[in-house]
């Protein structure tokens, strides 16, 4: 983590040369930041899942004794004092990207006030949570949605005994074997970082470490340090399938959650001051963004299916030293996988809500998840750490597929999709902002 202090300095100068009213309402805002800032760096220190990432100063960490207990009370105090004062700074309506951020900020802080009380032991319903936290709800299907799509595999899948045990067996064929997951993965985002710079500009000193770890209760991470620069952590507990090579190289990375921290450091807190955004709270309605973009970003490198198949045929699967035979209906059954996704919701909306016993759990993870014994197992521990969480994978993909097709970003229409999707990727954006057309 380093303090950057030079191009705060030079955010600061690009505000001072506004004139006088706005010089005052910025100014009035940035010092709203800063407090927003250094809360959240505050209440980090008891949560430490709180801050995913932050690369301000280090001047604006706290500085006084920690308390022994977990202030609850006072840090909600602050959260609703600050929520008053942007209130107002939005009453005022001074200036259009004072309003915006000052939004932005306020239903950051809503979450905060809910992590505030989950850190604390007070919880609350699944739904309730991830409105509060990540600003939307998930659509909820019935059991008999996800009984249909599951029928959709019965003749796509080759083999005989249960679909789940069908799957499992076809995606066995693709596992990378140990000694060549670095190869194999370096080759995915090295392409995945081709195809982004091909349509973005990023700077040019970014970079990223790759890591291989045990015991976590994700299967990927990418932890942004700031500068450009990322430490991406591929979690090996579980076997790894040939998909997961071009996961981690998009959703991870290119385009994924290298690129969107990068986009944002660079110009809203480098190019505009924008204090805010050097601090990423992990338990906010910026995760439903960050994981729904990095989702969406797959298929931005990738469009549909044949091109996953073609770069898996000619590239990945020699790599990996294994058979392409089957990789297309692997990849067809992946996009059904896709939505059966919705599934989780529901297993996490029945764990939170109490609604569901652990048998119930597994069988929906493994039936309609499509998960084996030790994913299903894995699914739970991260539903039980992150909680509603999940919905930010699905839903958030979700929202922004539905953004980007009302605004004429689809597939067919490559250059205003990329142009789009970079929109997204470089301003302060809410789920809310997601059902509105592009301006
Ligand atoms: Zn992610």
């Amino acid at each position: 983590m380093k303090p950057v202090v030079i191009f705060l300095l030079a955010g600061v100068i690009l505000f001072s040369c506004n004139q006088e009213s706005s010089k005052s309402v910025s100014s009035d805002i940035n010092q709203l930041a800063e407090k927003y800032v250094r809360l959240a760096l505050d209440i980090g220190r008891y949560d430490s899942s709180f801050v995913d990432a932050y690369y301000g100063s280090d001047s604006l960490k706290p500085t006084n004794t920690k308390n022994e207990i977990f202030p609850k009370d006072s840090f909600l105090v602050q959260v609703q004092e600050l929520q008053d004062a942007f209130s107002l700074l939005i009453k005022e309506k001074k200036n259009d990207t004072i309003v915006q951020r000052a939004n932005w900020i306020k239903a950051q802080l809503t979450a905060f006030g809910r992590r505030i009380k989950i850190f604390s032991g007070e919880y609350a319903s699944f739904d309730k949570e991830s409105l509060e936290l990540y600003g939307g709800t998930a659509p909820i299907y019935p059991e008999s949605h996800y009984q249909a799509l599951v029928a959709q595999l019965h003749t796509l899948l080759p083999g005989k005994g249960s679909i789940p045990e069908r799957f499992q067996l076809l995606a066995n064929r693709f596992i990378i074997p140990k000694n060549k997951l670095d190869t194999v993965f370096r080759a995915a985002i090295a392409k995945c970082r081709k195809v982004t710079r091909e349509h973005f500009e990023i700077p040019a000193n970014e970079d990223f470490k790759l890591e291989f770890v045990t015991d976590k209760p994700w299967s990927g991470y990418n932890w942004y340090k700031g500068n450009y620069q990322s430490f991406i952590q591929v979690n090996t507990d579980l076997q790894i399938f040939i998909d997961r090579a071009i996961d981690v190289g998009s959703h991870e990375s290119y385009p994924g959650h290298h690129v969107y921290n990068m986009l944002l450091e660079k110009n809203l807190y480098h190019d505009k001051g924008w204090l805010e955004i050097s601090m990423y709270p992990l338990f906010s309605p910026q995760s439903l963004i960050a994981e729904g973009s990095a989702n969406y970003g797959i298929d931005m490198v990738f469009p549909g299916i044949n091109s996953k198949v073609t770069f898996c045929k000619e590239v990945l699967l020699p790599l990996a030293g294994l058979d392409t035979s089957g990789i297309t209906t692997y990849f067809q059954a992946l996009e059904i996988r896709g939505q059966l996704n919705f599934a989780r919701n529901e297993v996490g909306r029945g764990m939170l809500n109490n609604t569901m016993d652990s048998v119930t759990v597994m069988q929906w993870l493994k039936d309609y998840g499509l998960m084996n014994e030790e994913t299903a197992k894995k699914s739970v521990r991260f539903i039980t750490v992150n909680r509603s969480y999940i919905i930010n994978y699905n839903y958030g993909l979700e929202l922004i597929d539905n953004y980007m097709q009302a605004n004429g970003g689809d597939a067919t229409h490559p250059e205003k999709r990329w142009q789009l999707f970079g929109k997204l990727l470089s301003n302060p954006v809410l789920p809310s902002d997601l059902m509105k057309l592009d301006k």
